[in-house]
Order: structure tokens, then C-alpha cells, then sequence
């Protein structure tokens, strides 16, 4: 037999050998996450699929995409740009514009502080004008949603501006 001939053979065996070797280890990690093989097509043992997936039908939060169907315990509010008006001498009225984008108070939170790590820092509403779609806001209306319990609704922050 020629040399180059049982090289080739011995490169072959042994690309056999670790070809195994790692579809035993990833079937070892796919059954770990309850799915398995069948042949090379990787097949789900779990019983559901995108089917079974509700879609969320009403107002939806523009960082996590999520509503009242995926997180009904948590408050959204809009973002809207607020400011006094005094109609008369004792009476201040406020005037609010929005363009109805909606967020969770808690993503909201927290791209606030990951706004306020960056170099430079953004202030709050520096960073909530480019999510609101680069208008200008100051403020979150709180939205009731409709299974949210008073308790988190009270400890939505909401302050008017001066
Ligand atoms: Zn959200």
C-alpha cells in the first residue's frame, strides 16, 4: 500500500472519530435543553411552538416589546413633553404634547442608568428623546393597565415639570 494512501485513511479515521465525538456532545447539550437529533435536523421534544405564542394586541413597550399580555403586573407610561401655562393669576394649567410612544417605568430605569455610564453621560431626558424617536419629552404618563395592582401603580414616579 502506498504511504499517502494509509495517511489519507489514518486522516479520515480520525476525522471520523472526532465527527462522533462531537455529535455526541451535542446531542448530550441539545437533550440537555430538551430538544434532540434526528439525523442532522435538530427536532424539539417540547410541546410548544410559535403557534401557541400570543401575540400582544394592545400597547406595546418600544425597548422590550412587551404589554399588558407578556407582563400585565408591570406599568407602562408615554412619554410626553409637559409645561405650565398660567391662565390666569392663581391658576396654572399644564400643556401636554406627546407622540404616544410607550415604555415600561422599569426599562425606562434602566436605560436611564445605562444612559447615565455612557461617555459622555446622558441625562434622563437626553436619552428618552432619542427613544421617544428623537422628540423632545420631560415626562411619563402613567397608563393603568388592566391588571395592575395599586400598589405598583403607586410607585410609578411621576413628576410634573416647573
Ligand atoms: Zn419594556
Amino acid at each position: 500500500m502506498e504511504t499517502r494512501t494509509i495517511v489519507n485513511e489514518l486522516r479520515q479515521q480520525t476525522k471520523s472519530e472526532r465527527t462522533k465525538k462531537a455529535m455526541a456532545k451535542r446531542e448530550t447539550v441539545l437533550k440537555g435543553l430538551g430538544w434532540g437529533m434526528e439525523n442532522t435536523q435538530i427536532v424539539t421534544e417540547s410541546t410548544h411552538s410559535f403557534e401557541d405564542v400570543e401575540e400582544e394586541t394592545g400597547l406595546v413597550c418600544c425597548i422590550c416589546g412587551d404589554g399588558y399580555t407578556y407582563k400585565p403586573e408591570s406599568c407602562m407610561g408615554i412619554y410626553t413633553f409637559t409645561k405650565p401655562i398660567y391662565l390666569e393669576e392663581e391658576f396654572v394649567g399644564y400643556s401636554t404634547v406627546s407622540h404616544f410612544n410607550v415604555i415600561h417605568f422599569e426599562c425606562h430605569n434602566t436605560a436611564m442608568y445605562a444612559d447615565s455610564r455612557l461617555k459622555p453621560p446622558k441625562t434622563e431626558w437626553e436619552g428618552a428623546e432619542i427613544r421617544n424617536q428623537y422628540t423632545k419629552c420631560n415626562s411619563l404618563l402613567p397608563l393603568f393597565g388592566p391588571s395592575i395592582p395599586p400598589a405598583v401603580y403607586k410607585q410609578v414616579r411621576y413628576t410634573l415639570p416647573n
